[in-house]
């Protein structure tokens, strides 16, 4: 049980949604996320990129972001 144990970490696959792969350091070998800094619309500075429905209007509510210019996201 030694999961966070800092000899674990190593270079770690991470693949988006969007197709774009990096690399960070983890105790994992392979992550999958649904946005990264190359899709996400707080890095991009555009809608529209999100992978799935939805995921933008969540984020927005989430952080209170205002929604009406992202109503033609998806
Ligand atoms: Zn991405």
């Amino acid at each position: 049980m030694a999961k966070n144990n800092p000899a674990n970490y190593r270079p770690c696959k991470v693949t988006c949604a969007c197709g774009a792969t990096f690399e960070v350091i983890s105790n994992k070998d392979e992550v999958s996320v649904e946005v990264c800094s190359n899709c996400h619309p707080f890095y991009t500075g555009k809608q529209g990129r999100a992978s799935k429905a939805g995921q933008v209007e969540k984020f927005n509510k989430k952080y209170g972001f205002n929604q009406k210019d992202t109503k033609e996201a998806a």
